[in-house]
């Protein structure tokens, strides 16, 4: 279980260190700001959106190493995909980082997203990792420009 939690620690340094699609997008017609006052953590999403595909999308912001990794590591898990399937993504990560009850929860069908696994344990730093997931959200279904204020009332179990 600690190769494990190497390996996926491993993976979250990565993407800090080495953000993916780290730029400010010259031709998204959708954006989102999120921020998490609890840790400082603020994040602006950036989608390139035609026909309810992600055709491209990236991220700008500041933050802690798990908003960062995690904003990082979204952007990758969703450019390409569909509204639905991205949404049904972040459905899957929230639970997995809220302590998800399902006994039969599929931590595998989440691929490098299963590196934020062991944030269920630190309640503080929920917020932290799905930071740009809720503005993600927001930036997919609200007009442009949109701002998420203090994002998410949840409290994990
Ligand atoms: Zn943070």
């Amino acid at each position: 279980m600690s190769d494990l939690d190497d390996l996926y620690q491993e993976v979250i340094l990565d993407h800090q260190r080495n953000p993916r699609n780290f730029v400010r997008l010259p031709n998204a017609n959708r954006q989102a700001e999120g921020n998490n006052p609890l840790c400082g953590d603020n994040v602006t999403v950036y989608l390139d959106m035609e026909a309810g595909v992600i055709r491209n999308i990236s991220f700008q912001g500041d933050g802690c190493a798990i908003a960062k990794a995690s904003a990082s590591m979204m952007t990758s898990a969703v450019k390409g995909k569909t509204v639905a399937e991205a949404s049904d993504i972040f459905k899957r990560f929230h639970q997995m980082v809220m302590g998800g009850k399902d006994p039969c929860f599929d931590l595998e069908s989440l691929g490098k997203l299963a590196a934020f696994s062991g944030v269920s344990a630190f309640p503080v730093r929920v917020k932290c990792a799905s930071l740009a997931w809720h503005t993600l959200n927001a930036a997919m279904q609200e007009q442009p420009g949109a701002v998420v204020g203090e994002i998410g009332k949840e409290t994990p179990k």
